[in-house]
C-alpha cells in the first residue's frame, strides 16, 4: 500500500459531541463548580447532552493536516466532494512534491461515480475500493488521532456550546497529534 518514500494521506470522519462532557469515557468534574449552583443549574450541567456533530478531517503520514469540516447533518456525496475533498483534502494533497497516495475511508459515499471522477480529474492518486482493506484502524492513523483527540478534550474539560466554539475549540495544539 502507498508509494515508495511518500506519504499516505488519509480521511476520517467520526462523531463528537459539542459539549465534550457527553462523549464517552470517564467524565471529568471539578466539585466546585457545583458548589454554588441551585439543582436546576447542576441538572443541566449533567444532563444536557450535546448535539451530536459530525467531524471530517484528513490527515497524512507526514503530519501535516487539512482543516476540520463540521456538520449537523450528513455526509453525502455531493458534500463530501465539495467540503472535505475540494476545499480540504485537495490543498493538503497538493503541498506534496513526493509521490504520495490518498486513502480514503471506506464509506459509501466516498466511493461513488460522481467523487471518483472529481478524483481522477483532479489527478489524485488513490486507493481503489477493492483494495481499500474494511476495518484495519492499525493500518490507519487517523482512528488512532481521533482516540487522542477525544482522550485531550475530556481531560481539559472543554465545553462548547455550539458549533461556531467547537470550530474554535476543536483544534489539538499544534504537536499534539500523533502520526
Ligand atoms: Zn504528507
Amino acid at each position: 500500500m502507498g508509494t515508495k518514500d511518500g506519504c499516505n494521506l488519509i480521511d476520517d470522519q467520526t462523531y463528537a459531541k459539542e459539549d465534550s462532557r457527553a462523549l464517552p469515557g470517564p467524565q471529568y468534574y471539578t466539585k466546585s463548580v457545583y458548589q454554588d449552583l441551585d439543582d436546576a443549574d447542576t441538572t443541566v450541567a449533567m444532563g444536557k447532552f450535546g448535539q451530536k456533530v459530525l467531524v471530517w478531517q484528513a490527515i497524512c503520514t507526514c503530519g501535516l493536516r487539512s482543516s476540520i469540516f463540521f456538520t449537523k447533518g450528513t455526509i453525502n456525496a455531493k458534500v463530501y466532494e465539495e467540503e472535505c475533498l475540494k476545499k480540504r483534502m485537495l490543498p493538503l494533497y497538493r503541498k506534496h512534491k513526493a509521490p504520495h497516495l490518498f486513502w480514503p475511508d471506506l464509506a459509501s459515499a466516498h466511493y461513488v461515480n460522481s467523487v471518483l471522477q472529481w478524483l481522477s480529474k483532479n489527478n489524485v492518486q488513490f486507493v481503489e475500493k477493492d483494495i481499500n482493506p474494511p476495518n484495519c484502524p492499525d493500518l490507519r492513523p487517523i482512528e488512532r488521532y481521533w482516540a487522542n483527540v477525544k482522550r485531550h478534550f475530556r481531560k481539559e474539560g472543554t465545553v462548547s456550546q455550539n458549533m461556531q466554539e467547537l470550530k474554535k475549540t476543536g483544534q489539538l495544539p499544534p504537536g499534539k497529534s500523533q502520526k
